[in-house]
């Protein structure tokens, strides 16, 4: 195999090997929930799971698309377990989580879109947690999307997080199964079902778009209303997926939130290491206290 491209300093990341990592890892198999943490390859997981945060990704770990840029396992799915649910509300209770973040695969495969389960983890956090935070993040429902958004606003989750992932120019190489404008639509449209959800995108920086194109997307994302905006550094996975075109230095970073700051997200997280769940918690109650 060919070498992998190096680093840079501001990458590396500490090996997992704390306590709390274990015990997060322990309870996941546990319970047979699958995270994203493990499944994208994170390379936050070390931190975060010392810290007991998890991102639970429901409706099994084998997905039906195969975005250029995600580790996740592509193929048949299996069945919806029904005791998903429950689990993740056993999960968040146990480890106390103030702010969860659910996400999943696509399901293409389900009438459904997979949008009950979705609904059925909500309600079952809110009976067994009732304080925690609920941030879900959804596969873009294809021509699903209307009834599942519809049917998953009405289980009010606190925050509606969908990620556009990239520039409109490299989609057909990075996300070939999506559409820009529709995954922009589907949180214009959980704004306009109910405003009081707190809507979140974001793009991994480093595949090869411009600055421009960049601005471009946050001006599309604030003309849909999107509230908090995430920017993190593109890696790949395994040599399979797309290279990295670029690594964007801290600074690119700072510039790009500064600019972001300006055209009017209420959050704004953008460093290389920054993904959709990184520090969603404390940022989210943040902003909230604010
Ligand atoms: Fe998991 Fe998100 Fe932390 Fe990565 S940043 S380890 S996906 S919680
Ligand atoms: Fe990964 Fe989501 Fe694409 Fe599936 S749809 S391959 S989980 S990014």
């Amino acid at each position: 195999t060919a070498p992998r491209e190096r680093k840079p300093d501001w990458i590396r990341v500490k090996a997992p090997t704390s306590a709390g990592f274990n015990e997060t890892r322990k309870l996941m198999r546990d319970l047979n929930l699958a995270t994203v943490c493990e499944e994208a390859a994170c390379p936050n997981i070390g931190e975060c799971w010392t810290k007991k945060h998890a991102t639970v990704m429901i409706l099994g770990d084998v997905c039906t698309r195969a975005c250029a840029f995600c580790n996740v396992k592509t193929g048949m799915p299996r069945a919806v377990d029904p005791l998903e649910p429950e689990h993740v509300a056993i999960a968040a209770a146990k480890m106390g989580l103030e702010h969860i973040v659910i996400t999943s695969v696509d399901r293409d495969d389900l009438p459904d879109g997979g949008a009950s389960q979705f609904v059925k983890v909500i309600q079952a956090l809110r009976r067994n947690t009732p304080s925690t935070t609920i941030e879900i993040l959804t596969p873009d429902f294809r021509n699903k999307v209307e009834s599942a958004v519809e049917a998953i606003i009405e289980a009010r989750p606190d925050v509606y997080n969908h990620n556009l992932e990239t520039v409109p120019r490299l989609y057909p190489t990075i996300r070939p199964g999506a559409r820009y404008y529709a995954s922009l639509r589907l949180l214009e449209s959980v704004k306009r079902h109910d405003p009081s959800i707190f809507t979140k995108s974001g793009v991994m920086l480093g595949l090869g778009e411009e600055r421009m194109e960049v601005h471009q997307v946050m001006d599309d994302m604030r003309s849909a209303d999107i509230d908090f905006l995430t920017m993190g550094q593109y890696l790949q996975p395994t040599p399979k997926h797309a290279k990295v075109a670029e690594f964007v230095t801290p600074q690119a970073f700072d510039a790009y939130a500064a600019i972001a700051r300006a055209k009017g997200f209420l959050l704004v997280a953008a460093t290389p290491l920054t993904r959709s769940s990184y520090h969603a918690g404390d940022d989210f109650a943040k902003m909230k206290a604010a």
